[in-house]
Formats: C-alpha cells, structure tokens, sequence
C-alpha cells in the first residue's frame, strides 16, 4: 500500500471540484483531485451561466473562452404555447449591477475542460487524477486516509489534510459522513432531448430560454450555439421507456412546431427531479460542495452555478485554514453558502418548476398577465432579475457572518 500526502483532497471532476482546484491552486494549495471516469462527460446538463457566475470566473480569462463557446441570452422568455403569447425578461435593466448583463447559453462540460485545461497549464501545486475512483476513507484528529481504486483496478491510500467532496448527487464522501440528504424526488421524469432543428425560424420572437406552457402540458426550449434543448414530459399513460422512443418524441416535438418532421434527435436524456440539502457541509476535516450537498430542479438554472459559488467561497477559506488561520472559518462557509442554497436555489427553483407544473388554463393565464405586468415595471423587473439571476443570493451569502 502506498501512502500519498497532500493538503486537499478534491473528489470529482466536475465544475465544481475543478473550480475549487483552480482556486486553491492560485494559492498555491497543494491539491490532488481524484476523478472516477478517464475523461470529462460530455452529457447534456447545465447550459445557462448566470450573470455572478461569470463574473467570479472573468479573473483567469475563462469567461471570455464561455462567452466564445456559447450564446449570450439577453432575455428570456415563459410562453404560452401555441397561441405565441409571452411575458419577457430583458436582462439589460441588470447592467448597473453587473458586467455580464445577461444569461450565458453553454454546455457545463466546455466549463470543465476550460478550467482542466487552465490548471494542467497554470497549476503546478495540482494534480489531477482520472480514472480513479474513490471508495472510501477514515477520518483522523490529524488527517484523512482516502482509498482509491483505479480502472485496471490498483488500490492505493492518499493522505491529506481535509477532504472536499465535489463527487455529485450520489457523493460517496456525503455517504461517509454519514449524513442523510433530506429532501423530496418530484414524481415527474423529464425527457431531455437535443435537436439540431432550428425552432426560431418557426416560433415567433422566441427567446433564447423559453419555458413554455402547452395543452398537453410543458416544455422548455433552450438554445445553445449549434443545437436546441428542448425538455419533455411523458404523456398521460405513458411509460419512461414509451416516452423515450424516437415516434413518442418526434409526435411532442411535431406539437411544438410542426415543421420539425425531419428534426435530427441528436440526444435523448431522462432523468428524475429532486430537492435535497444536506444538514452539515462541514465535519472537521470533511467538506462537501456543489450536488454532492444540494440538488434542485434544473428550472431557472442554478445548480451548476450555485455550487460553483460555493466553491470560490471554500477556496477562500480554505486556503486560509491551511496557511494556518482558524478552522472557524470552514464553519462560516457553511453558515454563508448552506441557507442561501435552500433560500435562493430550491426554493426559487422550485416555484418556477411549480409555475411550469400548473395545468388550469385560467391560472397560466393570471400567471402570465402577472409576470407581464413585472417585466414592464423597472422597479420589480430588477429586483425579480436580481434574485433569478442569483445575483441576491451571493450578495446575501457574502454578508453572513
Ligand atoms: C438536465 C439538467 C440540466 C441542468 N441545467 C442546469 C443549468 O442550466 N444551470 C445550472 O446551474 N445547473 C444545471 N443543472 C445542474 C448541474 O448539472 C449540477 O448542479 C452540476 O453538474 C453539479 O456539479 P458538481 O461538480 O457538483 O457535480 P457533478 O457535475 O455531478 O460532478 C461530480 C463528479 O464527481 C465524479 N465522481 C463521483 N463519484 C466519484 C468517486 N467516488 N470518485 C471519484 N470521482 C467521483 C463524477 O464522475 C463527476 O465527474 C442541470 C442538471 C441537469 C440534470
């Protein structure tokens, strides 16, 4: 067996962990991050960067390298479908309060290999590891032992100071902690499908992000720069595997527009719907960030980008604990990032999954005269887009104390 030491430990290569790697590694942290798959997934899941988000990554030109890759969205859209009625969110009334008056469209894995690619070049203090997955470890007053094993199945034991589980939704270092992830699953399963089909030549004044009510009930259209991801739901009687054939998905893409006969299916993704927070983030020596401590509907977008502020805020005091300040300062991540994700993340994305959910036709009805009447307004048009663009939220973490 051999014993590998280092200061931090990150599991996943996700946005998440490679985030906090980048940072801790600007301060010169000695990290070692452990990736279970021998590359970046490429699978389709967070598209829309919200206005903070990019900001906090303009500092090491990764930004710039977004905005390339992707589709600056400056409004977006909840439409009544097929009528073509909608209220619209125009991003603009944001630019006193941000350089990045707008949502980014781009797929979260070019994050990933931006800021991989930016620490294999920057970094020296950080080692990435793929293909090496962790199974368990045993928490010291000292250090953490953490066991790994690798794809040709070699086992080794890698000690560090403290332990950061950026590992997902099914996090094994959540699991040894030991803490359960409260919370509830939706009944519903979503139909994640990218097309290449061009839907704004067909749909009038379609937005880049649209969430779209429909007879048969909801979808939402999502651009990026060379596809449309579009989000279904499996009909009434429907099963997932029914609901998932190319005939079920090409008959709910025909109900959207109906040109879209000959559309390529490029990918087709289910996948269930849950809201959970973990009650601690911290346990000595033992850290989580990002899905591994909370998971919310990806309506309104902020799951990618709600973890990834977590993991500026850990850096910061992290690297502080490790040059020797105290380990207090690991608590007030907790204190700053924990209520902000169940204030501002699930509970904001889950009334916008709500408000998409709502099937009376009179009710869609008020809930869009509402949100006309918002967009139009100055006053509440910005404080609405501050809080959806989570640009309240950060400002409300950063002055817990
Ligand atoms: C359909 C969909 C759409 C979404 N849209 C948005 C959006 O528009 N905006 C937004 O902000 N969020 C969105 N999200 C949420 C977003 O995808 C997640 O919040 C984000 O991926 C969390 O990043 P993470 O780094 O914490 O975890 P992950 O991205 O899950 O990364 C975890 C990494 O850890 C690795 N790992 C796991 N276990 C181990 C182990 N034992 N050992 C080593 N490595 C391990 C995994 O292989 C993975 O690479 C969406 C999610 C879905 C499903």
């Amino acid at each position: 067996m051999c014993v590998n030491l280092t200061e931090v430990v990150v599991v996943g290569a996700g946005p998440v962990g490679l985030t906090l790697a980048m940072r801790l590694g600007l301060k010169g942290v000695r990290v070692l991050v452990l990736e279970a798959q021998d590359h970046i997934e490429k699978d389709l899941r967070a598209s829309t960067f919200h206005p903070p988000t990019l900001e906090l990554f303009d500092e090491q030109g990764i930004t710039p390298r977004l905005i390339e890759a992707g589709l600056i969205a400056p409004t977006w859209q909840v439409r009544n479908h097929p009528a073509h009625e909608f209220a619209e969110f125009d991003l603009s009334v944001l630019k006193p309060h941000t350089a990045h008056p707008y949502r980014l469209q781009c797929e979260q894995w070019r994050l990933s290999e931006f800021l991989k690619a930016y620490i294999e070049e920057h970094l020296p203090s950080v080692t990435i590891c793929m293909g090496v997955r962790v199974e368990g470890f045993v928490q010291t007053p000292e250090r953490v032992d953490v066991q790994t094993q690798d794809r040709v199945g070699s086992k080794e034991t890698w000690s560090c100071d403290y332990l950061v589980g950026c590992d997902g939704a099914k996090s094994v270092v959540r699991k040894g902690m030991d803490l359960d992830f409260e919370g509830q699953t939706f009944p519903e399963t979503t139909i994640l499908v990218a097309t290449d089909f061009q839907f704004q030549d067909h749909l009038p004044n379609l937005s880049f992000i649209n969430y779209c009510w429909s007879p048969q009930g909801t979808f939402s259209l999502l651009r990026l720069q060379h596809l449309w991801r579009v989000s279904l739901y499996p009909g009434v009687d429907e099963s997932i595997d029914e609901a998932i054939q190319e005939a079920s998905i090409r008959a709910k893409l025909q109900l959207i527009a109906p040109q879209c006969e000959a559309a390529h299916i490029l990918q087709v993704r289910p996948y269930r719907i849950h809201q959970r927070v973990v009650r601690h983030y911290v346990r000595d020596r033992l850290i989580l960030a990002g899905d591994s401590a909370h998971i919310n509907s990806p309506s309104g977008g902020m799951g990618m980008n709600g973890g990834v502020h977590d993991a500026f805020n850990l850096a910061d005091k992290l690297s502080r604990v490790i040059q020797g300040e105290s380990a207090e300062l690991l608590a007030l991540y907790e204190r700053q990032r924990r209520p902000i994700a169940i204030k501002h993340v699930i509970e904001q994305s889950a009334k916008n999954r709500a408000r998409m959910q709502e099937k009376d036709a009179d009710k869609r009805q008020q809930t869009l005269k509402n949100l006309q009447a918002v967009s139009q307004d100055p006053v509440r048009a910005l404080a609405y887009l501050l809080e959806t663009s989570m640009i309240s939220g950060l400002r409300e973490s950063m002055a817990l104390t």
